[in-house]
């Protein structure tokens, strides 16, 4: 005989972050029928994708007393995938008329948060999001309750107010791409140039040049009055991409140093008069020498470190049930939930290398779904011993730990699993050939993948499907 059905419960939700996946998972959280309030550090929803043209007072983003900007974007940033897949899979990532929208297919960080503000008006989520409302602890407490304190830090006379709160429930949705993370290199903490971590790249005149906050009038004359630099940047992320070209247009040399590129393709780069691309760097001198791993050396003025981020919850306090360990956060069952804490704890968006808003709507359908009793879990043995089939599979195939949450070949696995357990239709074909598609034109053509394509008639099946949605 199976077991019977559970009650459906509603339960107090405490999201944190209103971000893209706080967005989401607010909303998915409300359609279940749960309570939730949402905790926003910053003034706006919108997240990674609120631009903030000033930088940290370190420019590598380590020093613990700096102040903290959370968005790592730069001025010039384009979204790297195309709009049609960007979107959430109810609410598409059209291009809108208007003043300062941007219709382009990759358009412009600004429209990113355009279209999160649309979201949010259209899905009424303001009302459920306390903003200027920073966590500062996130604690369990006896029965499985979670002990959440608030401090406020608007401009009002609530400024410092600290509030202590107890919840069922705490889905954490803090976003991944403002602690930066720093390739061991000998000889760095001596190295005399200017050292910056692409959190804080704004434009190129603020990597080269000691300018903090550009505003825009200033920007070319300052480009074009500069003595000109030598560069070297780590990193061959799609960031470090867009930033070794933007500064190799005002910089007199760029030298990538990457770890990840075939051989044959070191050296001076074809088309660019000023681009070297060189295996990692090996060390560096106080002389200001680096020494690349193949015995080639630079004297740069700059390292730029595009070395990507940490996972950093300062906040949340488990006991040590959850850590951070060389980049895993762990154990978490399906990237989710901490098997000892599920399903009262929560993670939405810690994946990279995938299609970010529609899987993050699917991870939080997943979480809404079991803490009203609608989906079941399995039990806290079978998902550690998940966990640890899954860890013991990444050991086996020589995946560093800090890969534990990269999706690349999987996501297609991963995404049809979760709308397994949410009774989904499955993703839609379009949006997975759309991606693997604009892989392949940004390994062709990376300059210019963003304006030229040959997927069109996946355009037309994208848009048909919207049509369905909105008639
Ligand atoms: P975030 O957007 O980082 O939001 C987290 C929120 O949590 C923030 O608002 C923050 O203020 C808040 N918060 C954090 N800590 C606290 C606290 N203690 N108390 C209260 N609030 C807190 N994705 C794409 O789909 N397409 C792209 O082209 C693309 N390009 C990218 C380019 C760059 C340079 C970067 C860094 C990321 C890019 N991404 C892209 C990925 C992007 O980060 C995700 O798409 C998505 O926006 C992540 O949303 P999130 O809500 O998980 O995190």
């Amino acid at each position: 005989m199976s077991p019977a059905p559970q009650p459906i419960i509603s339960r107090h939700v405490a999201v944190i972050g209103a971000g893209a996946s706080g967005l989401v998972t607010a909303r998915e959280l409300r359609r279940e029928g749960h309570s939730v309030v949402v905790f926003e550090r910053g003034d706006q929803v919108g997240g990674t994708w609120v631009y903030n043209p000033k930088t940290e007072s370190d420019s590598m983003g380590l020093n613990p007393e700096r102040n903290t900007i959370h968005s790592s974007l730069y001025r010039s940033l384009r979204t790297n995938l195309p709009r049609e897949c960007m979107g959430f899979s109810d609410y598409p990532f059209v291009a809108k008329d208007g003043p300062d929208r941007d219709p382009r297919r990759f358009p412009s960080h600004r429209e990113v948060l355009m279209y999160l503000q649309d979201f949010t008006r259209e899905f009424e989520i303001d009302e459920l999001v306390r903003f200027e409302t920073v966590i500062v602890r996130v604690r369990l407490v006896e029965s499985l309750k979670w002990e959440i304190k608030s401090k406020t830090s608007g401009k009002d006379e609530t400024i410092g107010h600290v509030v202590d709160e107890i919840f069922d429930a705490v889905v954490v949705c803090s976003g991944h791409y403002t602690q930066p993370r720093i390739a061991q290199i000998p000889g760095i903490n001596e190295w005399p140039g200017k050292q910056m971590h692409s959190h804080n790249y704004r434009v190129p005149a603020n990597a080269l040049f000691e300018i903090k906050y550009v505003p825009d009038s200033t920007y070319s004359k300052i480009i074009e009055s500069e003595v000109k630099k030598v560069a070297v940047l780590i990193g061959s992320s799609e960031s470090a991409f867009d930033i070794s070209l933007e500064v190799a247009r005002v910089a007199k040399e760029v030298h990538i140093a990457a770890r990840t590129v075939a051989d044959e393709t070191f050296g001076k780069q074809p088309v660019y008069d000023n681009m070297w691309l060189h295996p990692m760097i090996e060390s560096v001198r106080e002389d200001g020498t680096v020494f690349f791993q193949d015995g080639s050396f630079v004297l740069p003025d700059i390292i730029l470190h595009c070395t990507g981020y940490e996972y950093h919850f300062p906040f949340l306090e488990t006991n040590g049930i959850v850590t951070v360990d060389d980049n895993r956060v762990g154990p978490l069952y399906k990237h989710i939930f901490p098997p000892a804490l599920a399903p009262w704890l929560s993670f939405v968006g810690l994946a990279w290398k995938a299609i970010p808003f529609p899987l993050c709507e699917l991870q939080s359908k997943w979480i809404a779904g079991v803490l009203s009793n609608r989906f079941t879990l399995p039990s806290q043995e079978e998902m550690m011993e998940d966990v640890e089939a899954f860890y013991s599979s990444l050991e086996a195939s020589g995946t560093p730990k800090r890969y534990t949450h990269c999706m690349g070949a999987n996501l297609v696995v991963y995404t049809n699993w979760l709308q397994g357990q949410c009774g989904c239709p499955a993703n839609e074909e379009w949006r997975i050939q759309m991606c693997l598609a604009t892989f392949k034109s940004r390994l062709a053509r990376p300059e210019s993948y963003r304006d030229e394509w040959e997927d069109q008639q996946l355009i037309l099946q994208a848009h048909e499907d919207f049509i369905k949605l909105t008639s």
